[in-house]
């Protein structure tokens, strides 16, 4: 096993985020406009090989754990060819995706097959009718057969859910009693201005405090569970329900003191904090010819420049500031 890299904060960098494009198939709300956003060039998108170098790069540097994101990642062809050839990475024992679960249910039992670890489905609802007006798209039936088939595969899976004034706080309950019935965890997550045109509100009413006491409300006996060390979300336990619930407060940012993790964006660029406008661009470096070792050195460097919290990283943003970019772009 490599030796650890530690960030400038004493943070070991064990956990790559990696979007494998920007396009979607859905237009949720939180994250982009109706409209969609201008995608980027094919030419300018990682390939797959440039992809599976920078990724066994990074697992000689530390990194074992690879988050598949997007835009929607069953959206770029040949998806699971690339899943293959990242399962074969040496150094690489835990592979996970999120999805928005549109086109993943074929793929279901080849991910279990993969050794596939987790998947994040994104699902805000179980109502079919506000999943329509969230995502403007009407898609909820084949969400909902994705759900059943992780399920009937036995993957370990969670909800992740952005919490919304006015669109699904009444969705809270429903999708908690999901824990309930399945060995699912339901998390609810902070909504964050990453929706391509800024903040939706002056100040954000849905805090991870109040999605609290809302949980609290409807279930008095919910106890705070242990969570797991890089976890971003406080988790709770609900008796009687096999699976957790948590809360992200990824807009509060109270989670960034234990933060391992790193994201690459589709074009390559990458993101030391979430909040971050970029840090380096690695096409570019893969494109120019860059041995490996010059790549390894311009990732350390990078790490080891690391904000302190995502408050520091939205500072130091030189054009976009605050952020507002669509999270389809960064992968989430
Ligand atoms: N398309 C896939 C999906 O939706 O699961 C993967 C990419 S999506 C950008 C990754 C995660 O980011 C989703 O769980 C989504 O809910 C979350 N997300 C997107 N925009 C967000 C926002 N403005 N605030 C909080 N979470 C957001
Ligand atoms: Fe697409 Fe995921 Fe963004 Fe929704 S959250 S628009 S599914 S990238």
């Amino acid at each position: 096993m490599p030796d650890l890299i530690y960030d400038n904060h004493g943070r070991p960098i064990t956990y790559l985020r990696l979007a494998v494009t920007d396009r979607c198939n859905l237009r949720c709300f939180y994250c982009m406009p109706a409209e969609g956003i201008r995608y980027l060039p094919k030419k300018e998108l990682l390939t797959y090989e440039e992809m599976l170098r920078m990724v066994s790069l990074m697992a000689e540097m530390g990194v074992s754990k690879v988050r598949i994101t997007g835009g929607e990642p069953f959206i770029r062809r040949e998806l699971m060819y690339f899943l293959r050839q990242l399962s074969q990475i040496k150094g690489i024992r835990d592979i996970n995706i999120t999805t928005n679960g549109v086109l993943t249910t074929e793929h279901v039992p080849e991910l279990k097959q993969l050794g596939i670890r987790s998947v994040n489905l994104s699902l805000d609802t179980f109502d079919a009718e506000r999943f329509k007006e969230i995502t403007r798209r009407d898609e909820f039936d084949k969400v909902r057969d994705c759900f059943e088939q992780l399920m009937a595969h036995k993957i370990p899976t969670k909800i992740n859910a952005v919490v919304m004034e006015g669109k699904n706080t009444e969705d809270i309950v429903p999708l908690s009693e999901l824990s309930r019935d399945y060995p699912v965890d339901v998390r609810f997550i902070e909504e964050m201005p990453f929706n391509g045109e800024g903040s939706h509100y002056p100040v954000l009413v849905w805090t991870h405090r109040k999605i609290l006491e809302k949980l609290k409300e409807c279930y008095p006996d919910i106890q705070k569970a242990k969570d797991p060390v890089h976890s971003t979300a406080y988790n709770y336990l609900i008796p009687g329900h096999q699976g957790a619930v948590g809360i992200i407060a990824a807009f509060s940012r109270t989670f960034c003191g234990s933060c391992n993790r790193i994201r690459v964006t589709a074009q390559g660029t990458l993101k030391t904090c979430l909040y971050d406008e970029g840090v380096l661009d690695i096409r570019q470096l893969l494109r120019s010819g860059a041995s490996h070792e010059e790549i390894k050195a311009a990732l350390k460097n990078a790490f080891s420049h690391r904000p302190k919290d995502g408050f520091e990283a939205e500072k130091s943003r030189q054009s976009l500031h605050p952020a507002s970019e669509s999270m389809s772009t960064i992968g989430g």
